[in-house]
């Protein structure tokens, strides 16, 4: 299961903190984020004030986004403590 998710939307690159809940939800992506991009990411958090199951594109309506964000997700899904661990900078 985690391989099949690795597969179609690439390693976890990173997080961010749902604005609602406080959780850190799983960024993937198939290449490593630029520094621009965690700014970016960093700025959603900050200003635009991601919510669980928000997509990437709904966050960053007016560019590409070369990352993905776990749809489906809300303010009650379970954490994925798992993948943290394996963060690929
Ligand atoms: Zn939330």
């Amino acid at each position: 299961m985690a391989s099949f998710l690795f597969k179609i939307l690439g390693k976890v690159r990173g997080r961010i903190k749902c604005s609602e809940c406080g959780k850190y939800r799983v960024i993937y992506g198939r290449h490593k984020l630029s520094a621009a991009q965690e700014n970016l990411i960093k700025r959603a958090e900050e200003e635009v004030f991601y919510v669980c199951g928000t997509s990437a594109q709904e966050l960053f309506p007016t560019k590409k986004v070369p990352f993905v964000l776990k749809e489906g997700q809300n303010c009650l899904s379970v954490i994925e403590t798992t993948y943290y661990a394996g963060i690929v900078k």
